[in-house]
């Protein structure tokens, strides 16, 4: 397959509409059923629209493949344009895609690459690029089997698992990027690859974790886990027990053993019709997750929470295909801004500093203040994992507010900040990047071993630097 190129040495680069112009002749030239959608054109807003709604995305060009070929023809064409290319499945992630300069890039929009295929016998889910956790977890669930998805339906699988994965069978079960069996993806040039242990090692340890900066990816294969059921479930308590349930909760999550995976919330709900009565406009206390063992034994582990008298206790053996509902987190298209950072320990202090900054009695805008219980296997390297093996803390404290309008969002960016900033003091300020909706270094996320080892693979599929991601992997500093 061959492309004209723009540009002649010596002349005036083409402007971004020409390049954009040439980049939808090249790939209707190739007889791709792909949509695309240049900036002015009546299609391009619908287009770019990310999941976070609050997120202003504007790429030279928005490209929606419906074939893995047509994902290698659209990479092939932004080459041959002159133009860069980022992937996006859902955009829950695009904050960090949407501040640099996209006036040059064609925005891979992977949705309708959707087809989810379980091989039972091998416990291996195929994955297309576009599919959401929610329809892998429905086709495994068929079997008994279940994925290490994440805490929400609609997140993509792809953009999770290569930033790494964490919910509640973490702690049993580790990071999901260490689930990863293969991926078939599109290099920089145009390529198809495929990388798994025994082909492409580098890259396929370069991919689980090391996020969207390899090429852009059309399929992932992912370990499945016998798991037809879980004692899963959320305990309530109202605002005003803030301070003893979190200071008890914290304590109890240091000691808990690995089979049993929580978080903790309090949430400042609005008045909103679609909530259950009793929880309109209240502020409330939330501990949810899931225990991986027996009955018995997760009331055992249970017990210490139960002893604060929740009013509302649902844990309970639940389908494991519930789990993926069980954070009730917003689905379709929502406008949020966060900040997040990874905690050593939470200390007594440490409890009363995030009070302070986002309990019952702060004034907070932010509709969640969340820690995720850490440590156990995602707090462990994993044994023969990738770039990211393990999380570097033992709590996630992460803040996130609803944000409709620009300020609002200002706000509810302060507040998020504010809370991060409450726990600075027990964080070396390591970030885990997928929790992160902001520009973040990636020396805060990897080691300097772990970062030198994924910008060689990166300059080795994308010596152009070609592929931009939200997060992407950095340079190299210059000797
Ligand atoms: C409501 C909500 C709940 C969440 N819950 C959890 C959770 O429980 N646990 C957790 O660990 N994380 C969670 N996250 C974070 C989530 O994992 C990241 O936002 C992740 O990046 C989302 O992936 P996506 O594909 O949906 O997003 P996108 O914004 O579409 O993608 C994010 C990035 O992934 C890369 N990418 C996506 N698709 C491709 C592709 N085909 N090829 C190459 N690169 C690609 C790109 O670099 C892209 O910029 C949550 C986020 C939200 C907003």
């Amino acid at each position: 397959m061959t492309f004209p190129t723009t540009g002649t040495p010596g002349t005036t680069a083409p402007s971004r509409d020409a390049r954009a112009a040439t980049f939808a002749a090249a790939v209707a030239a190739q007889g791709s059923d792909a949509s695309v959608h240049t900036a002015g054109s009546p299609t391009y807003d619908g287009a770019r629209l990310p999941w976070n709604v609050a997120v202003d995305q504007r790429p030279a060009v928005v490209v929606e493949p419906r074939t893995a070929d047509d994902v290698a023809v659209a990479v092939r064409a932004a080459r041959a344009s002159g133009l860069r290319v980022a992937a996006q499945g859902t955009g829950h992630n695009a904050g960090p895609l949407a501040v640099q300069d996209l006036s040059d890039v064609v925005l891979v929009r992977t949705g309708a690459l959707d087809d989810v295929t379980i091989d039972a016998a091998a416990r291996v889910a195929r994955v297309g690029a576009g599919a959401v956790w929610e329809s892998v977890i429905e086709a495994a669930s068929r079997y008994g089997l279940t994925a290490l998805h994440g805490s929400s339906p609609d997140v993509g699988v792809v953009g999770y698992t290569l930033g790494g994965g964490t919910f509640v069978y973490s702690r049993a079960l580790g990071l999901a990027c260490n689930s990863l069996v293969a991926a078939e993806l599109v290099l920089a040039d145009g390529s198809a690859v495929r990388a798994s242990a025994d082909e492409n090692p580098e890259l396929f340890w370069a991919l689980r974790g090391g996020g969207g900066s390899f090429g852009v990816v059309t399929a992932l294969e992912l370990e499945l886990f016998e798991l037809p059921t879980v004692q899963a479930g959320m305990l309530l308590w109202d605002g005003s027990r803030a301070d003893d349930v979190l200071h008890a909760w914290a304590a109890w999550a240091t000691t808990a053993p690995d089979e049993i995976t929580t978080s903790l919330r309090l949430l400042n709900l609005p008045p909103l019709p679609d909530l259950p009565p009793f929880l309109r406009g209240r502020k409330v206390v939330a501990v949810d997750g899931a225990v991986l063992d027996s009955d018995e034994r997760a009331a055992e582990l249970l017990a210490p929470l139960r002893a604060l008298e929740p009013e509302l206790d649902t844990f309970g053996r639940v389908p494991a295909s519930a789990v993926v509902r069980l954070h009730m987190d917003p689905e379709g298209p929502t406008p949020s801004v966060s900040d997040s950072v990874l905690v050593d320990e939470l200390p007594d202090d440490a409890i009363d500093a995030i009070l302070e900054a986002a309990g019952p009695e702060s004034g907070t805008s932010l509709l969640a203040a969340e820690v995720r219980q850490l440590g156990g296997a995602v707090g462990r390297p994993a044994p023969d994992g990738g770039a990211l093996t393990h999380l570097d803390g033992d709590f996630l404290v992460f803040g996130v507010a609803v944000a409709p309008t620009p300020e609002v969002a200002a706000r509810g960016r302060e507040d998020a900040a504010r809370l991060v900033d409450a726990v600075r003091p027990w964080s070396r300020g390591r970030t885990y990047l997928s929790f992160s909706e902001v520009t973040t270094a990636s020396t805060s996320a990897y080691d300097d071993a772990t970062l030198t080892r994924l910008r060689d693979v990166r300059d080795a599929v994308d010596p152009e630097r070609r592929i931009v991601a939200n997060h992407p992997v950095g340079e190299r500093r210059a000797a």
